[in-house]
């Protein structure tokens, strides 16, 4: 059992990110256990088709491909752990745990690989209703809304995308954007215009989910950007697209983050401040987040702790685990002397 050893490397996260790192890691001997999540797979389970990662001409699901990933990782020895971590203490070098209710495991590098939820409006009603109408996902709930009118909430690409997705279910659908600008990319923009059912409402902000007699949504109020009386517009759905916050929750307090919440990492490296412990994927990228760039930073972060494991000697204290008695150390690489 892996909690009486102390591993070379936990990767903490189990989107396109995690499983490379523990790919590269595991085909290097480290013998990664990944602590994936309970819902393992990331922002690609809640995606249909990806058609922008290199080597599938066809396109290929999200779900499906996060399978491969996983498999690919398994096929050379990672192991996984299929919960989420409660508690993560992280040392500067040293020891690396983390707590999934009264297990530990330990290691003696980590990589952070947690990546991004959706960003919330934070207003009156979204949580209340949450499930009852307002959702973060359109791919995962937009077919419970065929026939309705719905309202897509965000200018970005995510909002684009949700609405396309969703224009197939619903009769009629509102993206609501608070600028008359659309941070998506032209091509996004132009398909979700080409939708006879998709319309624009701009520049409207979002400020309360109204519920129906029945408990589920029926209006969204909203109020011109510019002021003045607000309005409701009826709908049966609403789709909040409006970005990611990065889930750093459970590390914030030990590690560097930038003020939204981004771990921070050195140069071009995923190195952190604090040794033997590195970040990778949506949890560090703020500009990029594909998932491909992930999978590439999750290839970096492997190379980089194989590297901290093989010039830094396991310290004393990884010996003498749980109350000072001596547990199993993963035997460590071999240095190259470079
Ligand atoms: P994003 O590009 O950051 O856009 C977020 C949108 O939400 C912006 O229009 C923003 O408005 C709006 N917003 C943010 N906070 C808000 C608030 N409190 N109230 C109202 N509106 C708010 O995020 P994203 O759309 O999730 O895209 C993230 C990245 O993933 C991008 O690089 C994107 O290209 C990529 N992506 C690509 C695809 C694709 O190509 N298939 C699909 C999805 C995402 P302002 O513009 O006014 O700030």
């Amino acid at each position: 059992m892996t909690d009486n050893r102390v591993e070379n490397l936990i990767v903490l996260g189990g989107g396109p990110a995690g499983y490379t790192a523990a790919l590269y890691a595991a085909r290097a001997n480290l013998e990664p256990l990944v602590i994936e999540g309970f819902a393992w797979g990331g922002q690609l389970q809640n995606t249909t088709d990806v058609e922008n990662y290199p080597g599938y001409p066809e396109g290929i699901m999200g779900p499906e491909m996060m399978n491969e990933f996983r498999a690919q990782a398994e096929r050379f020895g990672t192991r996984f752990v299929t919960d989420d971590a409660d508690r993560v203490e992280l040392g500067d070098g040293g020891i690396q745990r983390v707590f999934i209710g009264d297990r530990e495991y330990a290691a003696r590098s980590i990589i952070l690989a947690m990546g991004a939820e959706p960003r919330r409006l934070g207003i009156p009603g979204e949580m209340e209703l949450a499930g009852r109408g307002v959702s973060t996902c359109g791919v995962c709930d937009g077919a419970f809304f065929k026939g309705a009118k719905v309202a897509v909430i965000g200018g970005g690409d995510s909002a684009m995308e949700d609405a396309i997705f969703i224009s197939k279910y619903a009769d009629d659908l509102d993206v609501v954007h608070r600028r008359e600008e659309f941070r998506a990319s032209k091509i996004m923009l132009d398909r979700a215009r080409d939708q006879d059912n998709i319309s624009f409402k701009t520049p409207f902000v979002a400020e309360e989910f109204l519920a129906g007699d029945d408990g589920k949504l029926r209006a969204v109020r909203l109020r011109h950007a510019d002021g003045g009386e607000p309005e409701e517009l009826e709908v049966g759905g609403a789709f909040v697209a409006i970005g990611h916050i990065p889930r750093s929750e459970l590390v914030a307090e030990q590690v560097r983050v930038d003020d939204e919440g981004y771990v921070v990492t050195d140069g071009r490296s995923t190195r952190t401040n604090l040794a033997g412990v590195f970040a990778v994927g949506d949890l560090v990228d703020r500009t990029y987040r594909q998932a491909v760039t992930a999978a590439g930073t999750g290839c970096m972060s492997a190379l980089d702790a194989e590297w901290y494991l093989r010039d830094t000697p396991p310290s004393p204290e990884a010996h003498w685990q749980r109350g000072g008695e001596p547990v199993e150390v993963a035997p460590q690489l071999a240095s190259t002397g470079e």
